[in-house]
């Protein structure tokens, strides 16, 4: 299915393989690690090749407990001060984000946080 990933929820809530791979049909837990050590390409590379969103998750809940659980004790979280800098250099425009071409599944996305984002209000002083 292009621009949809292939997952199951039930499965997940189980701690299973919930994802499909698009490229051999399997089903497993990671498919990010999956892609990059079977099929040898990124999941950028995966992302782009299937119209997925660059933000959409290829790990199942329980995978990604662990790996949150792992990212506390190791502390790596202190890495993101690293980047905050330039985060803010982005956010108030100093530096512009490169225009690349949307997946399908990011337009899908940006449209329907559109449609959902709360009107601004009007302050009148
Ligand atoms: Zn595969």
């Amino acid at each position: 299915m292009y621009g949809q990933v292939i997952y199951d929820q039930i499965a997940d809530k189980a701690g299973l393989p919930c994802y499909k791979c698009h490229l051999c049909g399997k089903w497993v837990r990671g498919l990010g690690y999956h892609i990059y050590h079977k099929h040898k390409i990124t999941s950028r590379e995966y992302k782009k090749m299937f119209g997925l969103d660059l933000k959409q998750s290829l790990l199942g809940t329980k995978e990604k407990l662990n790996r949150r659980n792992k990212t506390l004790e190791n502390k790596t979280y202190l890495n993101l001060a690293a980047g905050e800098a330039q985060r803010q250099k982005v956010k108030t425009g100093v530096v512009k984000l490169a225009n690349y071409k949307r997946s399908e599944q990011t337009k899908k996305r940006i449209k329907n946080n559109l449609k959902n984002k709360p009107k601004e209000i009007e302050l009148k002083l």
